[in-house]
């Protein structure tokens, strides 16, 4: 985990623009807060769309935490995997917008763009929306970085081919609690597997994936919430909005995750769609294996692969708080 990792263009600015905010005050987001331009003003169509509260994909005992040798064993798999051939030839890009809020907090974007969009116009249309600093983010595969998972240290982002946005700072803040929290508030239609998902990222050692339906009543924990809506011929079909702290560089205090009805996709498309945004909230950025549920297309990728579970138990094995 020493070895250096690829970070997105845009991380060395980001990380000056929240290091120069340093010492203003933010207080920990106990509470959904949602940005207003992000959810759609209405409320979900149906209590409880296909049963996902009462699903047996919330049963916990289905979904245990990785055990060390089952994270080993995983990240072996993984290797094993992506040396079995070269990518498909495809359009891959993805958009990432960042912005310094009035309050020195940053926001930042991503969108997971829709099989057919073009990534220039996307773009484009989202900095004629008002987005600041539009990047169109592609991969760039490095040399596998393999081996065991080390104490972290400076510089220490990426783990194989996964990648957590800064280094070493991106997590949610524990509360109190053993594990960091975070409450996945779902407010999406029955067509989007979110359950799922939530509960896939809950393997993963030293950050808790929790689980509700249009309910953020618990305290001490952080609500994000999941939205699907017909937001229109947007481009995209996931997106991921991250509000960093301002006295922690890169410190997760906020998200939202909206997915566009407008591009039905098949059920395994949305299943990766969710799965790869819920895994932005946790930290995550981008995996450069073309097969792996973080990379920067979706693709028919379900699982959380074996890197990434990996490296998040790293960035969240340290204290805090
Ligand atoms: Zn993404």
């Amino acid at each position: 985990m020493s070895t250096k990792s690829a970070r997105p263009r845009w991380y060395a600015a980001t990380l000056l623009i929240v290091m120069s905010t340093l010492g203003a005050g933010s207080l920990p987001a106990t509470a959904e807060t949602l940005l207003p331009a992000l959810a759609p003003s209405q409320t979900p169509a149906s209590p409880d769309p296909g049963g996902k509260q009462g699903s047996p994909l919330t049963d916990l005992n289905a979904y245990p935490k990785y055990t060390p040798a089952d994270l080993e064993a995983a990240a072996a798999k993984e290797r094993g995997a992506r040396s079995a051939g070269p990518p498909p030839d495809k359009n891959t890009a993805e958009i990432v917008s960042r912005e310094e809020l009035s309050d020195g907090r940053v926001r930042v974007d991503f969108y997971t763009l829709a099989a057919e969009a073009d990534p220039e116009k996307v773009a484009d249309s989202l900095r004629k929306s008002g987005r600041k600093n539009v990047e169109v983010l592609r991969p760039e595969p490095q040399p596998s970085t393999d081996g065991e998972v080390q104490p972290m240290g400076p510089g220490d982002c990426t783990y194989g081919q996964a990648h957590a946005f800064t280094c070493p700072n991106v997590w949610w803040t524990n509360l109190g609690r053993r594990n960091p929290v975070v409450l996945f508030n779902d407010h999406s239609g029955a067509t989007w597997p979110t359950t799922n998902a939530v509960y896939k990222w809950n393997q993963t050692p030293n950050i808790d994936s929790w689980y509700t339906w249009n309910n953020c009543n618990q305290a001490g924990v952080h609500c994000v919430g999941v939205w699907s809506a017909n937001y229109g011929a947007t481009g995209w079909i996931g997106h991921t909005n991250l509000i960093w702290a301002s006295t922690k560089p890169g410190q997760i205090r906020d998200a939202d995750v909206q997915l566009n009805d407008y591009y039905t996709g098949t059920y395994f498309t949305r299943n990766n769609v969710v799965t790869h945004e819920l895994g932005h909230v946790l930290g995550l950025g981008h995996n450069d294996y073309w097969n792996d549920v973080m990379y920067y297309s979706a693709n028919t990728r379900e699982d959380i692969g074996g890197e990434n579970p990996a490296l998040l138990a790293q960035i969240y094995s340290i204290d805090r708080e």
